[in-house]
């Protein structure tokens, strides 16, 4: 029998969400009739499109070079995101899902854009610049115009909206119509009302529970849809997520701190003229770069810099991490200096324009509650169910790593992924999926 996998991430999902999502029907079927994962390791930064990198690759951030949500592109704003698949340096699993002969499909699933071994495509991309359509934009990374026509154009309006509830709807109904036209054998679909419920909201609240129940909607049609495409019985579903997040109350802009020791020049219109290091925000931590990465003189000045900010408590950071420190801890590295990590309730901001300090009080309106891009062993966990059948019924598994997903959506479909840093995770699988 042909393996068929669906993977929905829902953005932001975390093990604490369980206790109530485990009564709701769909998910109850991957609670009491699947296996999971209760708490994953995701990397570092704990951003959206280094973990969902990381979760199709089976690789840490540094090895699949999208170590933020952005390039570096320091001063400028606004700046383009990582939408496009040829910034990633390895193979991922539609890679070798396609390789396999099998087909696939990937919707609203960050750094896809123009991905050659997806068959049926629609990355996380929206219009870029005034003018610009949504069919533009949607074929430009990578949409064909037949599944354009046959399942977006309808559903334009939606996409419109900006509004995670209802662009998350429309998503999974373009999901439902791929599933019962092309059958493909693997699906990643990325949903992203919960975690931006918990950016303005908060982590734990009552709109959140009203997510969870909105998603648990969503998966009730997949299911359905599979139902009437007669794939349902060989189907093995997973639901994913990314990060946690974290409740913040303040802003941080450490370049305003960099330009006051001469290290960063702006021009008199707050634009960025010259700079030696530059501090580039991961929300919850932040890279530092140095100009020139090997002037020593510089690199102590800097290292001494953030060392006395660290041991000041009033910038924000609870910890700095050298280059090579980060990279054995967590396997994040690119061309930056020092990484930062956050007191737990501050968040690093790159706006030039932004003061040195901003408070954000939770009864003032207009600021975000709660984000991401911390530590990945601090604060509530992402979590990996699944159910199908190459699912075992009722394995429990304390901890994973978010690297050790690819190799298991692999093993799921009866592939091997060697060169992925993770390993399937065993026990949630019968002896049939490995
Ligand atoms: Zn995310």
């Amino acid at each position: 029998m042909t393996g068929r996998l669906i993977v929905v991430s829902i953005d932001a999902l975390v093990y604490e969400d369980l206790d109530h999502f485990k009564h709701l029907p769909c998910f109850s079927r991957f609670w009491n009739e699947g296996s999971r994962v209760n708490r994953v390791r995701t990397v570092y930064p704990s951003l959206t499109y280094p973990a969902h990198t990381s979760i199709l690759t089976g690789v840490s951030s540094g090895r699949h070079t999208v170590i933020n949500n952005e390039p570096f592109l320091p001063g400028q704003s606004p700046r383009p995101w990582f939408w496009f698949h040829d910034r990633v340096a390895v193979r991922d699993i539609h890679d070798v899902a396609k390789k396999a002969g099998l087909t696939t499909c990937s919707l609203f699933w960050p750094v896809t854009g123009n991905h050659k071994s997806v068959d049926y495509l629609i990355d996380e991309y929206w219009p870029q610049f005034k003018g610009d359509t949504l069919e533009a934009a949607y074929k430009r990374a990578g949409c064909s115009d037949e599944l354009y026509e046959a399942v977006v154009r309808k559903r334009e309006g939606s996409f419109r909206a900006f509004d995670s509830s209802v662009t998350d709807y429309a998503s999974t109904e373009i999901a439902c119509d791929i599933i019962r036209k092309y059958k493909p054998n693997l699906m990643t679909l990325h949903l992203t009302l919960v975690d931006s419920t918990r950016h303005d909201y908060g982590v734990f609240n009552d709109k959140v529970e009203q997510a969870a129940a909105k998603t648990e909607d969503f998966l009730s049609m997949i299911f359905e849809a599979c139902r009437e495409a007669g794939t349902f019985d060989e189907t093995n579903f997973v639901i994913t997520s990314d990060h946690g997040q974290l409740c913040y109350t303040r802003k941080v802009n450490l370049n305003r701190l960099l330009a006051e020791e001469g290290l960063l020049e702006l021009d008199a219109d707050g634009t960025l003229k010259s700079w030696d290091a530059y501090v580039e925000s991961a929300c919850f931590s932040a890279h530092v770069y140095l100009h020139d990465p090997s002037d020593k003189a510089l690199y102590h000045r800097v290292e001494k810099l953030l060392g006395s900010w660290c041991a000041d408590h009033t910038y924000g950071i609870g910890k700095v991490y050298t280059a090579d420190e980060a990279r054995s801890d967590f396997g994040l590295y690119g061309d930056f200096s020092f990484v930062i990590e956050t007191d737990q309730t501050t968040v690093f901001s790159s706006k030039l324009s932004d003061p040195v300090w901003v408070q954000c009080p939770p009864e003032v309106p207009g600021y975000g509650r709660a984000t991401h891009g911390h530590d990945p062993d601090v604060g509530p966990q992402p979590v990996f169910l699944a159910y199908g059948p190459a699912i075992r019924k009722g394995a429990v598994i304390p901890r994973a790593d978010i690297r050790d997903e690819a190799p298991t959506f692999a093993a799921i479909l009866g592939l091997d992924f060697p060169e992925a840093e993770g390993h399937p995770i065993r026990g949630l699988l019968k002896d049939r999926g490995i």
